[in-house]
């Protein structure tokens, strides 16, 4: 299966951070990274005073259900010491599932595609850097979807 896993730092040396998680995910049982986007920095979505956040999307090869791929991306998270406290706030590391091949999945723990995409440059623009003419289930072209952005404060670093 091809799924597309989001990747975001803004504390403790972010940069390390994503080389970090990247090189736990391809070491995982049964992940490869196959493709990786461009580093690209943001401000944080909610306006408050913390780091600017640096994101990067790649594109895994994988033979994981896709609660088993959240389950291990939650391990890097914990494992590079993300503490869970509020919902926007600073964090070292953070891991969403984006898309996993073309399944829609709405359950408890798990909601692919990812319910915020959409919204979110740093995810998008990466993503089509990956795969221009991709179709993202339910929610149509990625083109599209950037598109409908307005604005975009992202810088390609
Ligand atoms: P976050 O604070 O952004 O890391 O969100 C973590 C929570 O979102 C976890 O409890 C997950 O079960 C849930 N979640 C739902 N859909 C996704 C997804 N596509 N990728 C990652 N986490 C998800």
């Amino acid at each position: 299966m091809l799924a597309y896993i989001g990747l975001g730092s803004n504390l403790n040396q972010p940069k390390q951070q994503i080389k970090q998680a990247l090189i736990a995910l391809n070491s995982a049982k049964d992940i490869e990274v196959v493709g990786l986007s461009s580093l690209y920095q943001s401000k944080p979505i909610d306006g408050s005073k913390q780091p600017d956040y640096i994101n990067v999307v790649c594109q895994i090869n994988t033979h994981l259900t896709a609660l088993e791929l959240l389950y291990v991306c939650q391990n890097i998270e914990t494992q590079q010491g993300r503490v869970r406290e509020k919902k926007w706030g600073a964090r070292t590391i953070d891991l969403d599932i984006i898309l996993y091949g073309v399944q829609v999945i709405a359950s408890k723990k798990l909601v692919i595609p990812h319910p915020q995409m959409m919204n979110r440059a740093f995810v998008l623009v990466p993503l089509a850097e990956l795969e221009a003419d991709l179709k993202v289930p339910v929610l149509g072209p990625i083109q599209d979807l950037i598109a409908k952005l307005g604005d975009i404060e992202l810088r390609k670093i």
